[in-house]
C-alpha cells in the first residue's frame, strides 16, 4: 500500500489574529494618525495601536461581549475605529460597521436586524442615534469615542477612554476557526429592507492578501494609506486589514473630510495611496484646477470605483497631477473587490487613445474570483466585448448567502453562483465593462440603452460636471433617455449644445429626447449617484414629440 499523500500540509486556520500578532511584532513603530478637525493629525504608532487593542478587547470582555456577539460602530473613520477592526474580531465577536448616513428607519432596522450588543460611536455621530435609541433592543451599552476636541460624553454613555484606561487588556485570543464571522456590512440597497453581508475570518484574509498583490491593489509596507472610503462602506474596500497585514502607514479622515482636506493631507503627508467614488474626485480636480500650489504626484494609485470612473477623468488625473487612477469594480457582497483595470505589458505598445479606452473599463477580475455573464434565459454570453449579461460571480470572498433574509435566495443561482445585478460585456482580453445595474437599463424600442455609456460621453463635455441619465416613461418606445446634467462652474452649456455634442458620438436611439440642466445630482449615502431621487423628480415628464 502507499503512503497517505494528500493533504500533508498544516491546516492552519486564517484568521485575523495572525495579522495582528505579526504586525504588532514588526511594525511597532510604523504610524497610524487621524485628522482632527481644526487641529491636525493625532499620531500614533501600531506599538501604542495593539495595546489599545488589546485593552478594548479586555474591555468589551468585561462589558459581557462574548463569542458571536455584534459589536456595531457608528463612526468616521479613525485610528480608534481600527482599534474596533481589530478587538472584535479577534475576541471571537463580529464587527458590525453601521452607516452612519442611512435614515433613521433603516438604522433601526440594521441594529435590531443584526442584534447588535454594544454600540461604539462616535460623539459627533452620537445625535443621529440618539432619536432611535429607545428602539434598540438588544443594545446593552453605548461606547462614545471623542473625535472632535471638546466633545462630550452624552449621559447614559460609556466614556472609550476611559474605558480603556482602566481595562485588563487581553493577551491571549480564544481559538478561531476561519470559518468564524469577523465582519458585517449591510448593503445600501434601494429597494426592500438593507440585506447583510457577514464576512469570515477567512474572506477577509485572502481579501487582503490578494489586495497586496502588485497586480492588484499592490498595498505594500512603504504606502502612506489615506483613508477617505468610509470603514462603514465595505470596510473601507477591506483597505484598513491590508494596511495592517503588511505595516503600512495608514492615515484617517476623521470627521466629514472634504475634497479640500483630501489635498491637503495628500500634499502635506506624501501619500501613496488613496480611494474613493469619482465624485469625490470631480470635487477635488476642481480644487487643483483653482489652486496650482497643490501637488499630489506622491499618490501611486487612486482605486476608484463605486460608479463607472469617467474617461477624462483618468486620463487628466494621470498627465495633469500625476497621479495614477485605478479603475476597479466590486460590491459590499464581494468584501469588495471583484475586477481592476490593469494594462497588460503588451498593451504599452498601443496609442494612448486605445489605452485610455481600456483603462476606462472595470479591468479583469482579481486572481480568486470566478466571472461569467449571463443573459435574460440563463445562457451564458460569449467574452466577445459585445454580448451583454448579468454578472455573476463565486469566489473565497463573495457571500453565499445574505444575513437572515430567506427572501433574498433567488440572488444566488442553483449551481452556486452569486447574481451581482450588474450588466455587463466582457471583451476577449478579460476586461469587464459594466453597461448598467440592471434595474436602470432602459428599453427603448427594443433597443438596450446603458444610461452609463450615455452619461460617460456626456461627461466628456469640457462644460459638464456631472450627469445622470434616467429612464422616462414613453408612448410610443416604452422608455427614452432623459440626460440631467450639471454644468461646471464657471461655465455656461445649453441643453441644445449637449445634444448636438452627442448625435455624431451616440447611436440614433440612445441619443437623449431631451437634457434638463440641474445644480447637482442627488447622491446616495456612500457618494453614488442616486437616480431613485431623480426618477421620482421627473416622473411627472412629458416627452416632446
Ligand atoms: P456597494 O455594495 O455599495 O459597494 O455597491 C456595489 C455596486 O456599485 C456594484 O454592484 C455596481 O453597481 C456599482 N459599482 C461599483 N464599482 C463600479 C465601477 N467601477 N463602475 C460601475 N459601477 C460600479
Amino acid at each position: 500500500m502507499t503512503a497517505p499523500i494528500d493533504n500533508l500540509i498544516m491546516n492552519y486556520p486564517l484568521t485575523l489574529p495572525h495579522f495582528f500578532e505579526r504586525t504588532r511584532r514588526i511594525f511597532p513603530k510604523k504610524t497610524l494618525a487621524t485628522r482632527v478637525p481644526g487641529v491636525g493629525l493625532e499620531r500614533m504608532d501600531y506599538g501604542r495601536w495593539a495595546e489599545r487593542t488589546t485593552r478594548l478587547a479586555g474591555a468589551l470582555k468585561a462589558l459581557g461581549v462574548g463569542k458571536g456577539d455584534r459589536v456595531g460602530t457608528f463612526a468616521w473613520n479613525s485610528h480608534r475605529h481600527l482599534e474596533v477592526y481589530f478587538a472584535a474580531p479577534c475576541m471571537g465577536a463580529v464587527l458590525h460597521t453601521v452607516n452612519i448616513r442611512l435614515s433613521a428607519a433603516d438604522l433601526t432596522y440594521i441594529i435590531n436586524h443584526a442584534g447588535d450588543k454594544v454600540l461604539i460611536v462616535d460623539a459627533s455621530c452620537w445625535p443621529t442615534l440618539e432619536p432611535i435609541r429607545k428602539q434598540l433592543k438588544t443594545v446593552e451599552h453605548v461606547i462614545v469615542m471623542k473625535d472632535t476636541p471638546g466633545a462630550q460624553i452624552p449621559a447614559g454613555a460609556l466614556d472609550y477612554e476611559a474605558l480603556l484606561a482602566d481595562a485588563r487588556p487581553m493577551e491571549t485570543w480564544p481559538a478561531l476557526a476561519e470559518t468564524d464571522a469577523a465582519g458585517m456590512c449591510y448593503t445600501s440597497g434601494t429597494t426592500g429592507h438593507p440585506k447583510g453581508a457577514v464576512y469570515t475570518h477567512r474572506a477577509i484574509f485572502l481579501h487582503s492578501m490578494a489586495s497586496s498583490m502588485t497586480d492588484v491593489l499592490g498595498i505594500n509596507e512603504r504606502d502612506v494609506i489615506l483613508h477617505i472610503v468610509p470603514m462603514f462602506h465595505a470596510n473601507a474596500w477591506c483597505v484598513p486589514f491590508a494596511g495592517v497585514l503588511n505595516g503600512a502607514t495608514q492615515i484617517f479622515g476623521g470627521p466629514n473630510p472634504q475634497p479640500r482636506d483630501i489635498v491637503e493631507i495628500v500634499h502635506n503627508e506624501r501619500v501613496t495611496f488613496v480611494g474613493a467614488v469619482p465624485t469625490v474626485w470631480i470635487a477635488i480636480d476642481a480644487i487643483l484646477e483653482a489652486e496650482p500650489r497643490w501637488n499630489i504626484s506622491s499618490i501611486r494609485c487612486i482605486p476608484i470605483g463605486g460608479s463607472a470612473a469617467p474617461r477624462a477623468l483618468i486620463e487628466k488625473f494621470d498627465k495633469k497631477y500625476g497621479a495614477p487612477m485605478l479603475h476597479a469594480w466590486g460590491m459590499t457582497e464581494m468584501t469588495p473587490l471583484g475586477t481592476v483595470c490593469r494594462l497588460k505589458s503588451y498593451m504599452d505598445a498601443l496609442s494612448d487613445e486605445e489605452r485610455y479606452a481600456i483603462r476606462a473599463k472595470q479591468g479583469f477580475v482579481a486572481g480568486g474570483v470566478d466571472m461569467r455573464i449571463v443573459d435574460d434565459a440563463g445562457l451564458e454570453q460569449p467574452w466577445d466585448g459585445k454580448s451583454v449579461g448579468e454578472i455573476q460571480v463565486r469566489g473565497p470572498w463573495v457571500i453565499r448567502s445574505y444575513y437572515d433574509n430567506p427572501e433574498s435566495a433567488d440572488r444566488f443561482t442553483a449551481d452556486g453562483w452569486f447574481r451581482t445585478g450588474d450588466v455587463a460585456s466582457i471583451d476577449p482580453e478579460g476586461y469587464v465593462q459594466i453597461t448598467d445595474r440592471t434595474k436602470d437599463l432602459i428599453k427603448s424600442g427594443g433597443e438596450w440603452i446603458s444610461s452609463i455609456d450615455v452619461e460617460m460621453m456626456i461627461m466628456t463635455h469640457p462644460n459638464v460636471l456631472e450627469a445622470a441619465v434616467i429612464a422616462v416613461p414613453h408612448p410610443k418606445w416604452v422608455e427614452r433617455p432623459l440626460a440631467c446634467v450639471v454644468p461646471r462652474p464657471g461655465t455656461t452649456v445649453e441643453p441644445a449644445e449637449i445634444l448636438e455634442y452627442l448625435r455624431p458620438r451616440l447611436a440614433k436611439w440612445a441619443l437623449p429626447d431631451e437634457v434638463v440642466l440641474i445644480e447637482a445630482v442627488p447622491k446616495t449615502s456612500v457618494g453614488k449617484f442616486d437616480k431613485k431621487v431623480l426618477r421620482e423628480r421627473f416622473k411627472g415628464w412629458t416627452p416632446k414629440g
